[in-house]
């Protein structure tokens, strides 16, 4: 398998290429150039199998160039080594729990399988390594964790200043060794176009091999794919209803190529906070990008989100509009259906489940069967907003441990010199 640009499909990267690269030079996403097909019948013994032997079976076609099974199969299983349970939440609505990994939320699935693929590379090459991640929230403290105890490669951290929650801070900012966190004073949109121009930096580039560890590196976003696949270990291949809280959108784009690889969802749903450029997009056909907008799901306050080139790079406008149903939700109504699931249900919804619980019963209103909302992270991660939802002590012993760690930080002003200068250091 290779991989084109979104902005030029004449480019042909292998897998390893597009890892290390992270971004194509011309500013557009890396792309598989073709979708493998599964089985017909695949579904049919699908409750026969795990999540490693899923893992296996929908990943092999994209990396078998550059990973052979015996490489692919270590990277699986650490990967996949935590659970992905399916909890009933009301009638037909099921939230499918993706926060059993060591950061509390689904991004260590992609963090962790691109720093395992990019220790293999680089110890092939004998080469050290620089990866730059933006977060606004979540992403960082996968990564931080996926690296923290991988060799050859540095990780320099940029998050928004005081827009994080104060356990994800310490997610970032507590390793010490080759994980460095960049406090930056802005938005998320500020840190990403920061990673941005540095891997638009030809000069820095001479210097440093920088890669990427955002949801725009292909590593992370296709094994996003595999969880997708679980609910269907228990309900076979009966069509599924799923909605995602999306952000940045690589979530949802994994789950429509798994969709386009034979998986059979009914429908896919996407809920967004007030920063809601795709739903309005879906909704009357106009993308508009739009400063980014604080809210109780900080992780998905992006306002032009990246991955949007690749859904539309997919799907035609049309299409993409029949295929996504969109959604958008304003925190009051985030909290409120946090406090009636808790109180009627007995289920804590973190502020992203909750809006993916939103989008999901906005839909089912008008359409049946099963429905699966993607609940994205522990409630734990945002204990601000869980405060006024309940007085439980819902922290798991290891996150006790990690907030009473120091935090350690470089401060720094929206300035790409001085980034460039820090990198340079
Ligand atoms: C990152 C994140 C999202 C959004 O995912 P995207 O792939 O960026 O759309 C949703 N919920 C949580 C908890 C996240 O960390």
């Amino acid at each position: 398998m290779n991989y084109y640009s979104t902005k030029n499909k004449d480019i042909s990267k292998s897998f390893r290429e597009a890892v290390i690269e992270g971004l194509p030079a011309d500013n557009g996403l890396f792309m598989p150039e073709y979708i493998p097909q599964l089985p017909k019948d695949y579904f049919e013994t699908i409750q026969d199998k795990n999540i490693q032997e899923i893992a296996f079976d929908i990943l092999k076609p994209f990396v078998e160039d550059d990973l052979n099974e015996e490489q692919l199969r270590k990277i699986i299983i650490k990967t996949f080594s935590f659970d992905f349970p399916l909890q009933k939440i009301n009638g037909n609505n099921y939230a499918l729990e993706l926060f059993h990994g060591p950061s509390y939320a689904f991004k260590d699935v992609g963090a962790t399988f691109l720093a395992l693929c990019l220790e293999e590379f680089y110890k092939e090459e004998q080469e050290e390594c620089t990866i730059l991640v933006a977060t606004s929230g979540d992403t960082g403290g996968a990564v931080a964790a996926a690296f923290s105890k991988v060799k050859n490669i540095e990780v320099v951290i940029l998050y928004p200043s005081g827009k994080v929650s104060e356990l994800q801070e310490k997610q970032l900012t507590t390793f010490d060794q080759n994980v460095k966190a960049l406090e930056i004073d802005g938005n998320f949109d500020d840190c990403q176009q920061l990673v941005k121009q540095a891997f638009l930096d030809a000069d820095l580039r001479k210097h440093l091999n920088i890669s990427s560890a955002n949801s725009i590196n292909v590593a992370r976003f296709l094994p996003q794919m595999v969880y997708y696949f679980a609910p269907f270990i228990e309900f076979g291949n009966e069509p599924l209803t799923i909605a995602v809280p999306s952000g940045n959108y690589g979530n949802l784009t994994a789950g429509l190529i798994a969709q386009e690889m034979g998986l059979p969802v009914k429908q896919f749903i996407t809920g967004a906070n007030s920063n809601d450029v795709v739903p309005r997009f879906l909704n009357s056909g106009k993308y508009q990008p739009k400063p980014t907008i604080q809210t109780i799901s900080n992780a998905m306050d992006v306002g032009n989100p990246s991955n949007f080139q690749r859904m539309m790079d997919l799907f035609s406008e049309n299409k993409i509009k029949e295929k996504v149903k969109g959604y958008a939700f304003s925190d009051e109504a985030t909290l409120e259906v946090m406090k009636k699931v808790n109180s009627e249900n007995d289920y804590l919804l973190d502020p992203h489940g909750a809006v993916g619980y939103l989008s999901l019963t906005e839909y089912m209103k008008t359409s049946e069967g099963i429905g699966v909302f993607l609940e994205t992270a522990h409630p734990c991660k945002f204990m601000d907003v869980v405060k006024k939802v309940t007085d439980k002590n819902i922290l798991p012993d290891s996150a006790q441990a990690l907030m009473q760690k120091e935090k350690k930080s470089v401060k720094m002003e929206v300035d790409y010199e001085r980034f460039k200068e820090f990198l340079l250091q």
